[in-house]
């Protein structure tokens, strides 16, 4: 009989893991604790309608998450499953951003030049700014902070385009923000292929872009997914790894934790408290989404715009993609001020600051507001975060927090989970 292979949680990292391993002839159990697959990104149905608990972007460059995306849904599906864009960040009469259909770092030189809303002295600036972080190659010291960095930008290009893009990516002020982290993200959007830089907004929900088809793939090769069961302790034995899920007590040759840290770091308390005493110094950043149902389609030409910020961020119209016409999706990323208010009431702020952009809405119908209070770690400057691989003998850690070089993403997740799972692997 095969020896089988535990993974806790069934999120991104989670089935990255478990598809890994499955692909190499193992016979995997996923446990989620969650009736839902996909963990923090997952389908949410309120409404009659099916959304997400966030609006979330892919870039080109998560070459990982689409390797995946290929092995589960079949070679050809990411038109299916991605609308995919050239990058373009539109604020409507203040500020646009497009890069151009021109190889790499043309495209990013070319967008910065075109800048709408920024004169043109402060553009030349900005592409000078890009250009020396290009000769550092992309590096600088572990501990400054995404404002240190921006101190050489002009205030406005700051204000425009690389605060509202590190809120977007780090969700963490640029205050405290890890500057490495965010030359991390810039560098593998645009310092490689112009085609990285490329939006692609999810054309079906969260859960059936990869979870759901990845749980099929593993039971597909005699895996086990366990929906709704919850890992209640993991213990390292000398000859496997006991988990106890309800009153069930098993034994597993390996386990991978795909957890969360704040959930990881209940699981490894008895395995390695080391890596527990790491993820006590974790902190965590909110997002909090709203829809607003509109009677009618929305009068936008793409399916995302930048908001002035008080207290929308960022805009979806998932009747581009695969929601019904007049569906809004505002994105609020970490706390601000104006979001700390009831749920109805940021609903009502949140229609009038579309209102004041697009006057001539109509009331909306319904809204949602869905509050993720541990969305993602704070990726501060100079954070010690453990590394995916193994912690113990036999035991294995997964998870967005885990990338050693970006920030809570969807790539760092899956990234995680095929590291720990060839980790797993090669160690025996
Ligand atoms: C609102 C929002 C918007 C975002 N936007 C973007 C975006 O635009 N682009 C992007 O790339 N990323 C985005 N992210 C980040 C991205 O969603 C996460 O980085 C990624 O989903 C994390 O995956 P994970 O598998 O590491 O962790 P999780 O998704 O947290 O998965 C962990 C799973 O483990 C389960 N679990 C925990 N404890 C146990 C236990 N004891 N037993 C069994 N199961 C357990 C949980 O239920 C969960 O399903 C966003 C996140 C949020 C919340």
């Amino acid at each position: 009989m095969k020896e089988r292979i535990a993974v806790i949680g069934g999120g991104y990292a989670g089935f990255a893991a478990a598809v890994t391993l499955a692909a190499a002839g193992r016979s995997v159990t996923v446990f989620e604790a969650a009736r839902t697959l996909g963990g923090r990104a997952r389908r949410v149905e309120a409404y009659g309608t099916t959304m997400d608990n966030g609006a979330h972007i892919l870039l080109g460059a998560y070459r990982q998450t689409l390797a995946l995306l290929r092995i589960v849904h079949g070679a050809g599906a990411e038109d299916d499953l991605l609308d995919r864009r050239r990058l373009a960040l539109e604020q409507p009469g203040v500020f646009r951003l497009r890069t151009m259909a021109l190889p790499s770092p043309w495209h990013i030189a070319a967008a910065l030049f075109t800048m709408r809303g920024v004169p043109r002295a402060e553009r030349l600036a900005a592409i000078a700014f890009v250009r020396g972080l290009g000769r550092r190659r992309f590096r600088c010291p572990q501990d400054m902070t995404v404002a240190a960095l921006l101190s050489e930008s002009p205030p406005r290009v700051t204000a425009l385009l690389w605060e509202p893009l590190c809120l977007a990516a780090l969700n963490t002020p640029i205050e405290t923000a890890s500057a490495q982290v965010f030359l991390n993200v810039l560098r593998l959007t645009f310092a490689k292929h112009a085609r990285d830089s490329d939006l692609l907004f999810p054309r079906v929900d969260l859960s059936t872009l990869f979870p759901d088809a990845a749980a099929a793939y593993v039971a597909d090769r005699g895996g086990d997914i366990r929906r709704g069961c919850a890992v209640r302790r993991v213990v390292a034995l000398s000859d496997g790894i006991a988990i106890t899920s309800g009153y069930l007590e098993e034994t597993f040759a390996n386990a991978v934790i795909a957890a969360g840290p704040h959930q990881a770091k209940r699981l490894v308390q008895e395995a390695d408290p080391q890596t527990h005493a790491a993820l006590d110094t974790v902190s965590f950043e909110p997002i909090v989404t709203v829809y607003l149902k509109y009677p009618l389609a929305l009068p936008f030409d793409r399916p995302m715009y930048k908001l002035d910020g008080w207290p929308g961020q960022w805009v979806f119209d998932r009747g581009v993609l695969d929601g019904p016409d007049g569906l809004a999706a505002v994105v609020i990323s970490t706390s601000v001020p104006g979001a700390r208010v009831s749920h109805e009431a940021l609903a009502q702020a949140i229609d009038a600051q579309l209102r004041r952009h697009w006057p001539d809405l109509s009331a909306p119908e319904w809204s949602q507001v869905i509050a993720e209070r541990r969305a993602t770690y704070a990726c501060v400057a100079g954070l010690k975060r453990p590394a995916p691989g193994m912690i113990a003998p036999g035991l294995y850690l997964a998870g967005d927090y885990t990338d050693p070089e970006l920030p809570a993403t969807l790539e760092a997740a899956t990234r995680s989970g095929v590291a720990a799972a060839q980790a797993l692997l090669g160690h025996r």
